[in-house]
């Protein structure tokens, strides 16, 4: 719908004689999504939303010809104090703080010169003509930037290790296999603004010693990989990646490798086995892949949000994204907010906001007047956070406390509707689905574990049932061997953490 707009755009630019004055700009994905098709008109910064085909002819007419703002249309109207306003005072936006996600909505993502505008590739230059390696990754240690993909790691550390290997080949790897049902944060970084991954691949080459790097992503995400090829293109024209980066000599280049869809490929040592050519299945760790990963060699592999940081935190410095935060858990976190809320979208917010601040100040609560039950954080890895514990501040040790996760920043919310035995069963089922089977803790248990969870959410659940769910999502978790399996019982723990009394009633009083 979006492309239709935008050629009713240009036909009736034309009509108007107005396509020399205005530029149509194509951009990635805004973040909120249940408002879109989305169009902002700038230099006002009038967002129109929910814009469909016959739309464009009043945003032509009235805003373009007669400068009067379309009411009817604007985003944050209401808020707004002076129309030039519009955009910040939308709520959705104005308590974001937009780091990753700085470009995505605003610059052509298929365009390296919109990027270069912005401030693009200045990181890169400024690491390459003024910074030692080690002061790179010094900067990214003291800025406390952590994995973005699950785990929470710190970035400068990893960084470090490997760059401490010696070795005649180092690998740069970025894990762009998003998985989790509901989660797009990384797809929309690809897809918004992808010359920031590759700008920031680059600054971690530099700093570990490595000259090639790879981009791991999904083949669902067709519009992420053709933009991605088109950076990369366009990366090459400009001196950007090749054999003399810049003409300072400094040699980095990128390949992207398709995945086929695989969950456990978003698990880093199945994701190196399959850019490897075999099988997607995890190895034993250690050894670490910054002391042996692809091929054996030294590689690093972060996320794509992971990255979309790095240019920032060169350019602005590392007290200033350590600014951001909590003590332990710096800068910010993009969440895909979706399940039963108003606003579906991706929102980027400072570390430590609280749940309650993300789902009713920016997700604009629950659709129909219902009551909040439980937000689900972390996808099928991660576990869910009651109604208790709506002011808790979001980062990742009070996830963890909470029996929950970060994961990679998916957010799913319930509302009083929602059975949480079934919400067990739906994130166990996909875990089920996705066992790659290497191991039996998690090829077997997780079946049995489903089956119980089947027999209860029938009705057929006895005695002594909930006891052996629980013990045995205990075992797999403490036997499995990669995260996948480790992960896995999560859902289950959490929700017979905190609505044991739901499974109760599936299984003494049949409902
Ligand atoms: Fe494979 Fe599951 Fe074992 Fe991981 S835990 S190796 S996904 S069977």
């Amino acid at each position: 719908n979006s492309l239709k707009i935008m050629e009713e755009m240009e036909t009736l630019l034309k009509d108007n004689s107005l396509e020399s004055e205005i530029k149509i700009v194509k951009t990635g994905c805004f973040g909120l999504c249940a408002e879109g098709p989305i169009v902002v008109v700038y230099p006002e910064g009038a967002m129109y939303t929910r814009v469909g085909v016959a739309d464009v002819k009043d945003i032509v007419e009235e805003h373009l010809l007669k400068g009067r703002i379309v009411k009817r249309l604007l985003a944050g109207e209401k808020e707004a104090e002076d129309i030039s306003k519009a955009l910040e005072s939308v709520d959705f936006f104005k308590r974001q703080h937009r780091i990753a996600l700085r470009n995505c909505g605003r610059i052509n993502p298929e365009n390296i010169d919109e990027y270069i505008a912005f401030d693009g590739y200045r990181a890169l230059e400024k690491v390459l003509t003024g910074m030692t390696p080690k002061a790179v990754i010094d900067t990214i240690k003291r800025s406390g930037l952590r994995g973005r993909g699950g785990g929470g790691f710190p970035t400068g550390i990893k960084w470090e290790f490997a760059a401490k290997q010696v070795s005649d080949q180092k690998y740069v790897c970025c894990n762009a296999d998003e998985g989790d049902p509901g989660a797009f944060m990384d797809r929309s970084v690809l897809e918004g603004d992808p010359h920031s991954l590759i700008e920031a691949m680059s600054i971690a080459g530099y700093a570990i010693g490595a000259t090639e790097g790879f981009i791991y992503v999904r083949a669902e995400y067709p519009i992420a990989v053709k933009r991605l090829q088109i950076a990369i293109g366009q990366a090459k024209e400009y001196g950007i990646l090749g054999d003399n980066v810049l003409g300072t000599g400094h040699k980095f280049d990128l390949e992207i490798r398709l995945g086929a869809g695989a969950f456990v490929c978003g698990e880093e040592t199945a994701l190196m086995t399959s850019i490897e050519g075999h099988r997607g299945e995890p190895r034993p760790r250690p050894p670490f892949p910054a002391v042996k990963g692809l091929w054996q060699k030294p590689t690093i592999l972060n996320n794509v949000e992971t990255y979309a940081n790095i240019p920032v935190i060169i350019l602005e410095g590392a007290e200033w994204f350590a600014s951001i935060g909590t003590e332990k858990s710096k800068g910010t976190k993009v969440f895909a907010l979706g399940g039963k809320i108003n606003n579906t979208g991706l929102v980027e917010v400072p570390m430590g906001t609280t749940l309650r601040e993300v789902v009713y100040d920016i997700g604009g609560g629950i659709p129909k007047g219902k009551k909040f039950k439980a937000a689900q954080t972390g996808g099928p890895s991660g576990g869910c956070i009651p109604v208790s514990h709506l002011d808790t501040p979001i980062d990742y040790d009070s996830l963890i406390a909470l029996g929950s996760m970060m994961g990679s920043g998916g957010l799913i919310v319930m509302d009083e509707d929602n059975c949480m035995v079934d919400i067990a069963k739906f994130f166990l089922e996909f875990t089920v689905d996705e066992s790659c089977g290497k191991c039996p803790p998690c090829r077997i248990g997780t079946k049995r574990m489903h089956e119980i969870l089947e027999r209860i959410t029938e009705g057929k659940g006895e005695d002594g049932d909930i006891e052996k769910l629980e013990l045995l999502a205990k075992n797999i978790k403490a036997s499995a061997l990669c995260g996948l399996g480790q992960t896995a019982p999560n859902p289950i723990l959490s929700t017979l953490k905190y609505f044991r009394d739901e499974y109760e009633a599936h299984v003494y009083q049949k409902k």
